[in-house]
């Protein structure tokens, strides 16, 4: 049977041919080949059960470039962010990605916007003078990264002279922050920052009028406070700020 009539009968059936996609052709010679940016959450995989009995052309099996980052565990997540070219200027200029850390499993999560010049230069958030007032702020409701707390960053590399991260810089990294706060699944948030809060509960509210509330992101009780970069230079501030940690140590005793 000629190949055309073959695709004729198919289609009838209702069976649909894969098609190589364009990424696996040979890339030219002489080329950088394209790497992939962070995948879209809910991107489908491909179906595992492929009718080969009947001709049709097997679709490849995923690499792990191709499984989709609300699927990957924290290994392939941690891999993934290591080896992510998606915004260029920040590739460019990035020591190396800085993906989280503390208890993976833990009731409380902190987010704040991203890494600086110290945690491009050890791999860690939050380890500046920011980090060391965050870590006591921590402690002072019971927490510390290294017993009971997670934290990530909205983006995973240094904006260059700690400028705002961009909105397409946003959009290529919060995948990775999505699927962080779906493996420790904590029982609240804690935005630190204009810049987290907004991106987290995808609002341009300014902080003042985010703080003072619970909010919510995708069913998790949500709690903003002020950076503790801000915190270090409007110190009167901090009263404030203690409110916000007493409202958080409630949700998580809740
Ligand atoms: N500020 C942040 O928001 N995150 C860090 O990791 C460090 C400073």
């Amino acid at each position: 049977m000629d190949e055309g009539r073959r695709r004729e009968l198919l289609a009838a059936m209702g069976i649909r041919l894969w098609q190589r996609r364009p990424d696996r052709l040979p890339w030219p010679s002489g080329q950088e080949m394209p790497t992939e940016g962070p995948s879209k959450p809910d991107e489908p995989s491909a179906s595992p059960t492929e009718p080969e009995e009947i001709g049709v052309e097997a679709p490849p099996h995923p690499t792990s470039q191709e499984v989709p980052v609300s699927q990957l565990d924290w290994e392939a997540l941690q891999a993934r962010v290591a080896a992510c070219t998606a915004c260029a200027e920040l590739v460019a200029n990035r020591t190396q990605t800085v993906f989280g850390v503390g208890v993976r499993d833990a009731d409380a999560m902190v987010v704040g916007e991203a890494p600086g010049a110290d945690e491009d230069r050890l791999g860690e958030p939050f380890v500046g003078r920011a980090g060391k007032l965050l870590d006591a702020m921590l402690a002072a409701i019971g927490l510390s990264r290294r017993e009971n707390c997670y934290i990530a960053n909205i983006l995973k590399c240094r904006p260059p002279n700690n400028r705002d991260p961009r909105p397409e810089e946003v959009a290529n990294c919060l995948p990775y922050l999505e699927r962080q706060i779906e493996l420790v699944a904590p029982r609240a948030l804690l935005a630190v920052g204009r810049i987290a809060a907004q991106n987290l509960l995808g609002v341009t509210t300014p902080i003042g009028r985010l703080r003072g509330k619970v909010h919510d992101y995708r069913g998790i009780p949500v709690v903003v406070t002020y950076h503790p970069a801000y915190l270090l230079r409007s110190p009167l501030e901090k009263r404030k700020a203690w409110e916000d940690l007493k409202r958080y140590r409630k949700l998580l005793q809740s």
